[in-house]
Parts: C-alpha cells; structure tokens; sequence
C-alpha cells in the first residue's frame, strides 16, 4: 500500500465542508498531520470512533486554557541541544519533529510548532555528551518518530551509539507501526538495520504506542512480527486517554491483544497537562479505577503495564485509593531516593501531583 501524508486539515475526505472550516481554526494553532494508511481506518459513520479521537482535531482544544507547552518541565534536564538527561543511566535525544500522524493529545506538541528549536540534526554532540557520561547505559531516541528519519540518518545514529561501549540498551520511541506500518513492511534496510544493531548482549527496544485495539490490524500486526524477527524487544506505552481507552473494556482488549503479539504492555501514563489537552485528560482517579477494572480481565502477562504519572520529580506510580486517601509511590527518581509510599487526600477532580494535597504518613 502506497501511503501519503496530509498535513491539511481540507484534504480530509471524511469531514464535511462545514467541519473544515471549523476545525481549521484549530490546526492553525496545534499542528494536524495524517495519512491515507491511518485515515482509512476510522469508521466516520462513528462520531466516537476512537481513530478519529486520537487523529482528529477538536474544537475543544481552544475551549479552555489549562496546562503547558512544557508539562513535564523537559527543559529543566536539558543539558545539550536535544539532549535530556533526567535519569542517571537514562539519555534522551530527540532527533526529529515528525511523526506519522500528530496524535492530538500529544505532550511534545511543541516540537511542532514553527520555530522550535529543541531537535538536533547533527547527532555529534548528543554523542559526544553520552560518551563523557559513563553511567549511561540506555538511550531513548525519541522526538517526534525516528522511523521517520532517512535509513541513512537511522544508521549513523545507531552505529554512533553501538560505537559507545557503555551504551547498552538502545529505545527507539515511535508510534509508526500503529500510524504506517507499511514504512516497516516495504523497507527491508530498516529491518536490516535493526538486526544489525540489536545484539544478543545489548538490545534494541522498539518502545511502540498504541492507544486502542483498532490500531492492531493485520499490517500492524506483521509489522510488529517482523520487529521482533529482526531482533527487536517489542514494549507498549500509552497514555489513558478520553474517548480512546477511557473505559475497562477498551483498555484490557489493547493490554490483551498485546500481550497476544509480543508487544509488552510497559506503561500506561496518565496524561500529562498539556496545553489543549484537557479535553482529552481524565482524571487520576478515575483513571485507576479504569485501569483496576481492566486488569480484572487480564492474564499476568497482560497486565505488567504500570500506571505513571511523568512528573517533572521523576516517574510517580499511581498505586491505589481507599475511601479517603489515594497512595503513589516514586517509580524513577533523578536522585534515585529509595522510594516510599506517599499519601494524599482524594481528588475526583485531580489531574496532576499538584493537585493532590499530602498526608503526613
Ligand atoms: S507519536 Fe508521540 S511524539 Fe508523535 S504526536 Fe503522537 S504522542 Fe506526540
């Protein structure tokens, strides 16, 4: 299948004229990017269909002012172009500011938007700056999707960081398997590049995303296959996200069929503050109280997901509520404190640390 990408909200055969030029108001100020691949799976018969949620822009993301450009305060462990390093044996480098479609709740939306200056073309630096700090042992390439990159670019980035002997475990972040699978199906370098670079001592991580069960179609499916044949340990991470996987049902049948093709469930986020992303938020609360439900449902192996908040404090796991406290604990710290088990009064309406008041133990 030849896949092409959109960029205008018009070029969206689904939507009706009146439609575009609502929601045209929105691109202007986040982002819209699609592709006939991922498109051709909403059912637009379905106001809710969950691809349409997760690819569509809505009108709501200009309703109400909440959150930052910034949720997570990346900025704060920035310490080279496009590089963070927030976590001791853990570097980030963001290298593109593409991806295969924009998903709307995205948290990076601001690589997106014109003039931002916070990805790296030359990986040098990055290289150099991993290089010099012994304690990293795993890099996250991430961005925007590096499956998005040349094959070329793919492979200095790869044989520069396999050229460092510290560096032992290599993620790649993308959602292009769930948005283009075909970008892996038709592209045997790809795949080559991964067997080359994914050793037995030292893997490669294909850390994918997908949201919601619709995306596993039977492309996915082979890509996800031809992953893990070509070396690649397959992981999943999404956010819980409204009127996507903001119900048990929809959640246990993703983390199931998941766990069904090797793709294992890693980290369930909760969404992160972002601006224009309440509309797609849901709270803490209830948002455990899903992810409790779902796992009812689950085998072990479909339930090894944790669910996180990605505070600017480190990794918060959400742990349980009672009648009138809700417990979390830190999962990842930058000063890798052994973690304790925090309190906090209850919040239905809580979407952040923030606002949750703590507890004397
Ligand atoms: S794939 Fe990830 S980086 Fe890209 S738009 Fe979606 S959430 Fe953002």
């Amino acid at each position: 299948m030849k896949v092409e990408y959109i960029t205008s909200i018009e070029r969206v055969d689904g939507l009706s004229k009146e439609e575009k030029k609502r929601l045209k108001k929105v691109t202007e100020k986040f982002a819209f990017r699609a592709n006939t691949y991922y498109l051709s799976l909403i059912d637009w018969s379905d106001p809710n269909d969950p691809i349409r949620k997760i690819i569509i822009p809505s009108e709501d993301e200009l309703e109400e002012e909440w959150g930052s450009l910034d949720p997570s305060n990346e900025k704060r462990y920035t310490v080279a172009p496009g590089v963070e390093h927030k976590y001791k044996d853990t570097a980030l480098v963001l290298f593109n500011n593409l991806c295969g479609g924009y998903c709307r709740f995205c948290f990076r939306k601001r690589l997106f938007i014109k003039g931002n200056k916070e990805i790296i073309r030359d990986p040098e630096p990055a290289l150099k700056y991993i290089k010099e700090h012994p304690e990293i042992d795993n890099v996250l390439i991430s961005g925007g999707d590096p499956l998005l990159l040349s094959d070329r670019r793919l492979e200095e980035i790869l044989a520069g960081l396999r050229s460092i002997d510290h560096v032992k475990i290599i993620r790649i972040g993308t959602k292009i398997p769930a948005f283009n699978p075909y970008r892996i199906l038709n592209d045997d370098k790809l795949l080559r590049l991964i067997e080359q670079f994914s050793f037995k001592e030292k893997r490669i991580y294909m850390m994918v995303h997908f949201c919601h069960e619709k995306e596993l179609t039977p492309p996915a499916i082979k890509a996800i296959d031809k992953l893990i044949s070509a070396g690649a340990i397959v992981c999943n991470q999404t956010p819980l996200i409204r009127g996507v996987n903001d119900n048990p049902e929809a959640l246990a049948n993703l983390l199931n069929k998941l766990s069904f093709i090797g793709a294992t469930p890693y980290y369930i986020f909760q969404c992160r503050p972002t601006t224009g992303n309440k509309v797609y938020s849901v709270p803490v609360e209830e948002g455990l109280q899903i992810f409790e439900k779902a796992k009812v449902s689950l085998s072990g192996l479909a339930k090894r997901a944790k669910f996180v908040m990605s505070h600017m404090t480190g990794k918060i796991e959400i742990l349980g509520i009672d009648n009138s406290f809700i417990y979390m604990k830190y999962h990842r710290t930058p000063d890798q404190k052994v973690a304790e088990i925090m309190k906090f009064e209850r919040n239905p309406e809580g979407y952040w640390l923030e606002d949750f008041k703590p507890v004397s133990p």
